[in-house]
């Protein structure tokens, strides 16, 4: 009796005794992360068997721990030791799915695509799948989704993005390895933030082929969780996630309200910091204002660097203009690169139209890219989107050009030219201007959306059958824009 529960706790002893070894010669933190959760199952003929939570946690220890784990159990155990391990496939399944690797004292050092060659193992009949992965390759090859333009080389530096293109830099060059984890990058829209984030993908894999990168929208990223949710295999896609070396999630804002997604992500991204991997996270709005998210996820945003992408200075857009100008080989007056740097103001998405637009103007309508054209097309296209106006000012700019008194707008009058300015107005505001249609209503003769709705529709047909009407609509638009 005495003797048969001695031997039923030696692997509990013997395992116990590597651990004190370990303790001390790792990180107390590396420790706790990776050798507390590991329960010894048995020890037979110096195989000492234990229990490990994932693949990933089994790739982690063998990557990073294979020596200590060697010389302790030799130690031990002696000559002839050896580990095995049994990977818990999927913690929520009921039946636990368990296999076994064999640990031979031998194995030399770690083959170079050795730490993902548990997840093809396991693949034979437990895959891991993930929406990623090119099928047929032997080793484990995640496309990580970058866009072969999106260079540092191909993205200027300037006074409003010096601070995050040097950041990006120092993580490309040591991912993981930087007190920039995460790094945050926000900005408005334009304003090159995914061009960055990918910069820093296609530089780690430049420098470190092997390291696994993957570029994924927050969208895709909300597609893919719902869907493993709906086909029941939610731990495949962690398990996928957390094998990752430099993720980069874009336009993280998209997970407001997002409270179940927030939470997988939450885990994954705790799981890659403290496995020292790189997250790169770009947002819209700096991490204090970002609404709808959970907090402890929110205060892991700001753990590494938050900086800004602003609004690109005259130098830079002029600069941005002229690579973009030699890149495509394209010939254009420098005073009409000037004028465009001048007006285009806010945005470098913007900046690249216009000079696409410039473009087809002048091939369509094979006339040369002068100031002239440079300006015309500006006017339509850029203080456009840009100018906001109120639906005041529109309900003024379209009386005006009717010769009306703005008043007749909120009569109960059904005199024809007085409805057809009333259905302009609400046609601009609605365009033009980002407020509801119940709000243009009620501001245009206190009317209901339905109206509103009724009046965009008619203008929009007759828009299409009626040319001198059409003018009319266009001459109003050019007021509106220049007003
Ligand atoms: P965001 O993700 O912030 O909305 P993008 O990264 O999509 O912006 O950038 C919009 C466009 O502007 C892209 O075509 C990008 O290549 C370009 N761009 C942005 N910043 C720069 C820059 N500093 N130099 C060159 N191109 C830039
Ligand atoms: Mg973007």
């Amino acid at each position: 009796m005495e003797e048969k529960s001695k031997i039923m706790v030696e692997h509990v002893v013997v395992w116990n005794r590597c651990l004190e070894i370990i303790k001390d010669n790792i990180p107390s933190v590396s420790f706790k992360t990776w050798f507390l959760p590991i329960k010894p199952l048995k020890l037979t003929n110096k195989v000492l068997t234990i229990q490990v939570p994932s693949p990933f946690f089994y790739e982690y220890l063998e990557e990073q721990y294979i020596d200590i784990l060697r010389s302790t159990l030799k130690k031990e155990l002696g000559i002839g030791a050896k580990l095995e391990y049994n990977v818990v496939m999927d913690k929520e399944r009921t039946d636990k799915q368990l296999y076994t690797v064999a640990y031979p004292e031998k194995s030399k050092s770690v083959p170079e695509n050795k730490p993902f060659s548990m997840s093809i193992a396991a693949s034979a009949d437990k895959s891991i799948r993930n929406p990623f992965v090119i099928p047929g390759l032997q080793k484990l090859h995640v496309d990580p989704q970058l866009n072969a333009e999106y260079t540092f080389n191909n993205f200027i530096e300037g006074e409003c993005n010096r601070l995050v293109r040097s950041a990006g830099i120092a993580v490309s060059s040591k991912p993981g390895g930087t007190a920039f984890n995460p790094l945050f990058i926000y900005g408005n829209s334009g304003l090159g933030k995914t061009h960055l984030a990918q910069a820093i993908g296609i530089q780690v894999k430049e420098q470190y082929p092997q390291k696994i990168v993957l570029y994924v929208s927050s969208n895709k990223f909300i597609t893919q969780y719902t869907d493993s949710i709906r086909k029941n295999n939610l731990n495949d896609f962690i398990h996928f996630y957390q094998m990752i070396d430099v993720l980069i999630i874009d336009d993280v804002q998209e997970f407001a309200g997002k409270d179940k997604t927030q939470n997988t992500f939450f885990h994954i991204f705790n799981h890659l910091q403290q496995s020292g991997k790189q997250l790169i996270l770009t947002s819209d709005k700096p991490p204090v204002e970002l609404k709808g998210m959970n907090q402890r996820l929110l205060s892991r945003f700001k753990w590494g660097l938050a900086a800004e992408l602003s609004n690109p200075d005259y130098l830079t857009r002029l600069a941005i203009l002229r690579h973009k100008i030699y890149k495509e080989g394209l010939s254009i007056p420098e005073e009409v690169v000037e004028f465009i740097a001048t007006h285009v103001k806010n945005n470098v998405r913007e900046l690249e139209g216009t000079l696409i637009s410039l473009l087809a103007q002048s091939t369509l309508n094979k006339k040369e890219i002068t100031l002239e054209l440079a300006k015309e097309l500006i006017n339509k296209i850029v203080v456009n989107t840009k100018k906001i106006l109120s639906i005041d000012e529109i309900q003024k700019i379209v009386c005006d050009h009717f010769n009306l008194n703005v008043n007749v707008l909120q009569s109960k009058s059904r005199k024809r030219e007085i409805v057809q300015a009333r259905q302009m107005a609400m046609y601009f505001s609605k365009n033009l201007t980002k407020f509801s249609l119940a709000v243009i209503g009620s501001k245009i003769g206190g009317k209901d959306h339905t109206t509103v709705l009724h009046a965009y529709k008619t203008i929009t047909n007759m828009l299409e059958t009626d040319k001198v009407f059409k003018k009319d609509l266009f001459e109003i638009e050019q007021k509106l824009l220049l007003a």
